[in-house]
């Protein structure tokens, strides 16, 4: 790995067991972690404002390569100020390399399984050849032939002027045997070499580059790659690909892996964030989380609730909620839960009311937010496991 300030720092400071909370510092900011980070794929986090997004606590998020390569286009980003200026967020962005999105047209719902996306649709898009030197695919915005290939991804990243970009890869499904997965990881190594010269010579001096730890499910592969990508010029690491079929198999990988990355390194487990996943991604000393769950749930009338059996969550849209003069969730800050009534919220979801959509965001952003925030106090006072047991036994964050 690399030591170069100017573009990354971090700083880890309370420690309890394997976890720990520490400070990344960027040049639009510091991030406190262990972090979750909101999705703003298209430049936007979905009902929300970047001043909302900034007040609910968040000091990073996620854009994503994909979507705004091919809208509204990198160039015109960067001709408008970059992905900062354009979307009115002063804080850090992380964008993702486009890697996940292109490799969902050939592999379906490489969704690993476990991040439960469901398969995509015809309309977005699809793949026409994956070579060495690339991935051509036709847009799901113009139905145009498009390539996207390692200094492709670096490039789009750097003319967003993200503070954190990520190394292109293939995320490998679950469902790929052993030898896929083995020859898929091995291109993943090569196109990070290509991403890391790329980035050293033409990226802004001031963003990070994370490289992307493969392997699938297999205990030699994820050694290897962790190694390998360890060894290489970044300035963070990141976890991806199938982490397995459920959540005991997901724990085991990065058990596996874990142990093979540097200590000292910000890890970001890409693509992984429901409550019971951020705790014990935590315990294991994971420092950055992002996904689609509070967001895509508040879109889907849910709300993020303390239910480890239910999931941790429920649908507003059910008729018992008709007369419902509780909150949200009792106790929760959010502006929906101090202001308003799970009646209210309920009829605003079977309206299909843009404002249910909003509410629900604010209250499952808070929710995750206050989920790692009490992390980072239970590790600064020792009790992150306590913490952990509280949290997996059905106590609402910040009741712990
Ligand atoms: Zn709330």
């Amino acid at each position: 790995m690399r030591t170069d300030p100017a573009r990354l720092r971090f700083e880890t400071d309370a420690k309890d067991g394997a976890a720990r909370t520490g400070r990344l510092f960027t040049s639009h900011g510091e991030i406190e972690t262990p972090a979750f980070i909101p999705l703003a794929t298209r430049g936007t986090i979905r009902g929300l404002s970047a001043e909302d997004v900034a007040g609910l606590g968040y000091q990073l998020v996620l854009g994503n390569t994909f979507h705004l390569f091919l809208a509204p286009g990198e160039e015109r980003i960067a001709e408008l100020g970059g992905l900062h200026r354009f979307m009115g967020w002063d804080g850090a962005i992380i964008t993702d390399s486009g890697g996940f999105q292109v490799f969902s047209l050939a592999h379906g719902a490489v969704a690993d399984e476990i991040k439960g996306r469901r398969a995509r649709q015809g309309s977005q898009g699809s793949i026409l050849d994956i070579a060495e030197e690339g991935v051509r695919f036709r847009s799901y915005v113009d139905g145009a032939e498009r390539f996207m290939g390692p200094e492709d991804s670096m490039r789009v990243q750097a003319a967003l002027g993200s503070d954190l970009a990520l190394a292109f890869d293939e995320c490998t499904p679950y469902h790929a045997e052993r030898d896929y997965t083995a020859r898929s990881t091995e291109r993943t190594h090569r196109w990070l070499h290509r991403c890391v010269d790329w980035h050293a010579r033409e990226a802004p001096p001031t963003q990070a580059l994370f490289g992307i730890v493969q392997g699938g499910t297999y205990a030699d592969l994820r050694e290897e790659s962790a190694q390998r990508v360890s060894a290489t010029e970044v300035d963070g690491l990141a976890i991806g690909g199938t982490l397995g079929r459920d959540k005991p198999e997901m724990y085991g990988v990065l058990d596996l892996t874990l142990p093979h990355l540097p200590r000292e390194a910000p890890k970001h487990l890409l693509g992984i964030g429901e409550p019971d996943d951020l705790v014990e991604g935590i315990a294991r000393g994971l420092d950055l989380f992002d996904c689609a769950v509070p967001t895509r749930l508040a879109r889907h009338a849910t709300a993020l609730a303390p239910r480890p059996d239910g999931r941790y969550r429920f649908d507003l849209r059910r008729t018992s909620f008709a007369a419902d003069e509780g909150p949200l969730v009792e106790g929760c800050p959010c502006e929906a839960c101090e202001r308003h009534t799970r009646a209210y919220i309920h009829y605003l979801c079977r309206q299909e009311e843009l404002t249910a959509v909003r509410l629900l965001a604010l209250h499952n952003l808070t929710y995750l937010e206050r989920l790692v925030r009490g992390a980072r106090e239970a590790i600064r006072a020792g009790s992150l496991s306590d913490y952990r047991e509280r949290l997996l036994g059905g106590a609402a964050p910040w009741a712990v």
